[in-house]
């Protein structure tokens, strides 16, 4: 006879799901496309809520020097980003 210490076993499923209803449940795992924005002063397109990266402006006012941030990405080690 074999006595288990302090051992945890996961749960034995009741019954193997059918195909159906593995189907069913996966018919909501596809991903979407998000939603884009135009930019007010260079129309490109942008994520919503979010300052546009190329020219660095949110609601038409500048929020972010670009080519600062471009000096400072090409100093730093994480030059590589493509953003
Ligand atoms: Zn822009």
């Amino acid at each position: 006879m074999l006595i288990y210490l302090n051992q945890y076993y996961m749960s034995v499923p009741v019954k193997r799901s059918t195909k159906k209803q593995t189907r069913t449940r996966r018919s909501h795992h596809a991903l979407k496309a998000t939603g884009t924005a135009k930019c007010e002063s260079c129309e490109t397109q942008i994520l919503p809520h979010k300052a546009c990266p190329k020219c660095g402006t949110y609601k038409g006012k500048k929020v972010i020097d670009v080519e600062k941030r471009a000096l400072r990405l090409k100093r730093s080690k994480k030059g590589t980003s493509k953003t």
